[in-house]
């Protein structure tokens, strides 16, 4: 069928386009020089025009018009194929081109701008750019659609089929149980000695240790490899080539050694995709939400464990000899779990994280309402603050500026963190209930059921279903708290005592 080879040449050479710009993308973070900046940002736009241009263009959407009039005759994978297609489609289309243009302009300006109010601390500075800025993303909301609100055709770009109103009701039941959790821990301050993570650590030898661990999850080096980034990531150039990057502290191994296991979390998915959809509509992961469960799995349930340490602690002290000699695995646990209201989300523990994302949560959906102006941000910012966290900055830059995501337009993608959160811990309940003994399995170093279980339960169905689908078919359940909360609520009385 003369539609069917259009959309398969046509996604191919999209994903050969977005592949070239990862690259770029990922050769920006690690190693060009300085002053390659101006021209690299040229050559991304042109590869994004490119990429848009075939998104957009009449010959796809003639396709996929026809592709939908005989979709009896496809069969299942290919109608999900023209179904993810036919989104791209319409979310390219709908947008007018001047807006598109003026959108990345003024995107850049405001980037710039909030830069140099972050560095003086102050919202004046950003205050013109964001109120343009979000001028123009509620003109493209607009001209995308949306049914109940506005925020909902923002949120979508980022987690497929959700909606402000669903996300806001899982949020109001996480923070209604998180708030007094997070107090009582607060109180507790000092239950917890930081010494077994706080120590200098040569860099490459936080990386080797952190190499071993992702190896013991199944990354793929054959297929992959770690660069060194000021902020770590994690992206896939294509099948086969899935790059990780990290940063370590001087004193502190923590940054090293659970972002590499996260990255390594979002690497595991990108291995997992099924080959036989690569560049299909279908070759990509279900959404950020999902993506950032399969990072957090490991990072946070995984590797915060006392069954983990119990395993990887004797490594660690075979890796480092004389350095980690005074910890034992209780000391060790402790230490990871460490919980403190703090004013910078991502320096934040995986309980008051999600605070902080409600918190821009609620302000993005007040601002996308007309309910909040942008001139009382800082004041929503610090209120939201006291009342989540009980501490408030006294600069904006480490308050209201402190985030780069809303100089760069994407309103709407805060939410997915703290879905991710979610989803992971139930993903992770039902693999519990699914594989019997996990945590003798862990503690033995055996990773490998636990990654199998997530290959055939999320990694392997790629885009074929929405986030909530994917999480409702893995679990048995919707979406919803509990099961972080029930997590929550155990690490909390384990820890802390309360
Ligand atoms: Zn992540």
């Amino acid at each position: 069928m003369e539609a069917l080879r259009v959309l398969d040449e046509t996604w191919g050479e999209i994903s050969d386009l977005a592949a070239a710009s990862a690259l770029l993308g990922w050769d920006q973070e690690t190693g060009m020089p300085r002053q390659g900046v101006e021209a690299r940002g040229s050559a991304l736009g042109t590869l994004a025009g490119l990429i848009h241009e075939r998104l957009a263009g009449r010959r796809l959407g003639d396709s996929l018009a026809e592709l939908e009039d005989r979709a009896a005759d496809i069969g299942p994978d290919r109608r999900a194929m023209v179904r993810e297609a036919r989104r791209d489609h319409d979310r390219a289309t709908r947008i007018p081109a001047d807006l598109v243009k003026r959108l990345a302009e003024e995107e850049a300006r405001a980037m710039a701008a909030w830069q140099e109010a972050r560095a003086e601390s102050r919202f004046e500075r950003f205050l013109p750019h964001l109120t343009t800025l979000l001028d123009l993303k509620i003109q493209v909301a607009d001209a995308l659609g949306w049914e109940s609100e506005r925020y909902d055709a923002l949120l979508d770009e980022y987690e497929r089929g959700a909606t402000a109103g669903a996300v806001g009701q899982l949020f109001l039941g996480l923070r209604a149980e998180l708030l007094p959790l997070v107090r009582a821990i607060a109180e507790r301050g000092s239950a917890v000695d930081l010494g077994p993570v706080l120590r200098p650590v040569p860099a490459e030898r936080q990386l080797e240790f952190g190499r071993t661990v992702a190896r013991a999850m199944g990354f793929d080096f054959g297929g992959g490899r770690i660069d060194r980034s000021a902020h770590p990531f994690c992206t896939k150039i294509h099948a086969g080539d899935v790059r990780l990057t990290w940063r370590a502290a001087e004193a502190d191994v923590r940054p090293a050694l659970f972002g590499i296991i996260h990255e390594a979390g979002h690497g595991l998915y990108e291995q997992g995709l099924p080959p036989h959809f690569g560049r299909t509509p279908l070759g990509e992961a279900a959404s950020l939400g999902i993506h950032e469960s399969q990072s957090r799995l490991w990072e946070n349930m995984v590797a915060r464990s006392r069954p983990f340490w119990s395993n990887f602690l004797p490594e660690l002290k075979r890796q480092l000899p004389g350095s980690f000699d005074d910890v034992d695995v209780e000391a060790m646990y402790r230490a990871v779990n460490h919980v403190a209201p703090s004013l910078i989300r991502v320096e934040a523990d995986e309980f008051t994280y999600n605070l902080h994302v409600i918190l821009r949560f609620e302000i993005e959906r007040d601002l996308l309402q007309g309910r909040l102006a942008v001139r009382d941000l800082p004041q929503a910012w610090n209120a939201r603050m006291q009342e989540f966290l009980g501490v408030v900055p006294d600069r904006d830059a480490q308050g209201v500026l402190q985030d780069i995501h809303w100089s760069m337009g994407a309103f709407g993608y805060f939410p997915t963190y703290t879905l991710g959160n979610l989803y992971a811990a139930q993903l992770m309940q039902a693999a519990r209930a699914d594989l019997g003994d996990l945590d003798d399995q862990i503690a033995r170093g055996e990773l490998g059921n636990l990654r199998e279980w997530l290959r055939e339960k999320v990694h392997a169905h790629g885009r074929q279903h929405l986030p909530a689908e994917l999480i409702a078919a893995a679990t048995g359940r919707k979406p919803a708290p509990d099961a972080f909360l029930a997590y929550a609520r155990s690490k909390a009385r384990d820890v802390y005592g309360v």
